[in-house]
């Protein structure tokens, strides 16, 4: 039966990850582990919970198995069972169910909180690579540097230094900026002006990056270290104004960096997934995934892949779950990947439209081979 043959292949390929973060360290309550069930940073009201949704629904469709209860066992047996296990347990679980071969971890957002690229290695039995977030980078720098010509100077050799293993950048304009900028290169006065307001305005603080002026000069520095850059596009907590998150916005930047050589990936795009199969099938160098979408949309994220396969070709799409903190996402992320695959791929077999092997080579492309040769995995 060709439906079963498609979901045992789409079952069986390895996935490689190619942009997720870690898992969390410590067990969080009820009020913290449901605040990691959506993008929002507000405290979720006395009167709902997050259980009530897309992604609560999926977690206790198909994560509570894998903590020995029934489908659809009630949140509060859900959360007492995870606090039972114990966080090391529980992600050990999870990312061993997921079928994931590698993860490329990003490590530039809240650390402290959760495992390490090697720690995420060792607890799912895979290997790790590390993905480097330009912003981090260049505020650790600039925090350390005796002034902004300093470290404008400092800041090529020092991300050179800390991406020597990376695989991959990653940006995160959209969430500092939007993706309205002016895409030339910025004037070097202009960068050092912009790095010292930004310095006078953290005072003895933290340094934050999120001028236009120098979040473009982070982007062609990047560019300049020549490894695939990442961009996060698209959905995102409320930091980030969605409407400038656009994709299609980026058309002119991508233009410019066309002749450098260096590979684009749009990161999750949702709503604007559609936008970004354009910007996939037009350009050579852009790729994108459709991760984290697939978490929040839960039931319906299988409408969401099959968009992702409209127009792009199948060889500029990738994997992803954009998992930060529960384990739960990490292994959900990966799990309605597949059922999402299975039912597109399935219904083009079916209905004679592609045939099984067609089925099988789409989802290893986009599952894993696409991920292996952008990022170079066969050569490490
Ligand atoms: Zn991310």
């Amino acid at each position: 039966m060709p439906a079963e043959s498609v979901a045992a292949t789409v079952a069986a390929v390895p996935l490689v990850d190619h942009h997720v973060h870690g898992a969390l360290r410590h067990a969080p309550d009820r009020t913290a582990f449901e605040t990691m069930l959506s993008e929002s940073d507000r405290p979720t009201p006395p009167w709902m919970t997050q259980f009530d949704s897309q992604i609560g629904l999926a977690i206790r469709r198909w994560c509570a198995p894998l903590l020995d209860l029934e489908p659809l066992t009630s949140a509060d047996e859900y959360v007492a069972r995870r606090g039972e296990l114990g966080e090391d347990e529980v992600t050990r679980r999870f990312l061993r169910a997921g079928g994931v071969e590698r993860y490329l971890v990003e490590t530039g957002f809240l650390a402290d909180a959760i495992r390490t690229p090697a720690e995420m290695s060792q607890v799912a039995g895979v290997p790790a690579d590390e993905v480097v977030r330009l912003e981090s980078v260049f505020e650790q720098v600039a925090r350390e540097a005796s002034s902004a010509a300093a470290a404008l100077r400092a800041f090529p050799d020092v991300l050179a230094d800390r991406s020597k293993d990376a695989v991959g950048l990653k940006s995160v304009v959209a969430y500092r900026f939007g993706f309205d900028f002016d895409p030339e290169r910025p004037d070097v006065a202009d960068v050092v002006a912009a790095t010292g307001a930004m310095l006078a305005a953290a005072g003895d603080g933290a340094p934050r990056v999120d001028d236009p002026v120098l979040l473009r000069h982070l982007l062609w520095t990047g560019i300049d270290r020549g490894l695939p850059l990442q961009l996060h596009t698209g959905y995102g907590d409320p930091d980030l104004e969605l409407h400038r998150c656009d994709p299609l916005l980026l058309t002119r930047f991508i233009k410019l960096v066309e002749p450098h050589g260096v590979d684009l990936l749009l990161l999750h795009c949702y709503p604007y997934q559609r936008n970004a199969g354009y910007l996939a099938q037009v350009f050579p160098h852009v790729y994108f995934d459709v991760g984290l979408g697939i978490n929040y949309t839960g039931l319906r994220s299988d409408a969401v892949i099959a968009e992702s396969l409209e127009l792009a070709p199948f060889a500029k799409i990738l994997y992803s779950s954009d998992a930060w903190g529960p384990a739960e996402l990490h292994f959900l992320g990966a799990h309605l990947w597949r059922r999402g695959m299975t039912r597109a791929l399935t219904a083009w077999v079916d209905d004679g439209e592609a045939s099984a092997a067609d089925a099988a080579r789409i989802a290893s492309m986009i599952g894993r081979e696409n991920a292996q040769r952008v990022y170079r995995l066969d050569a490490r």
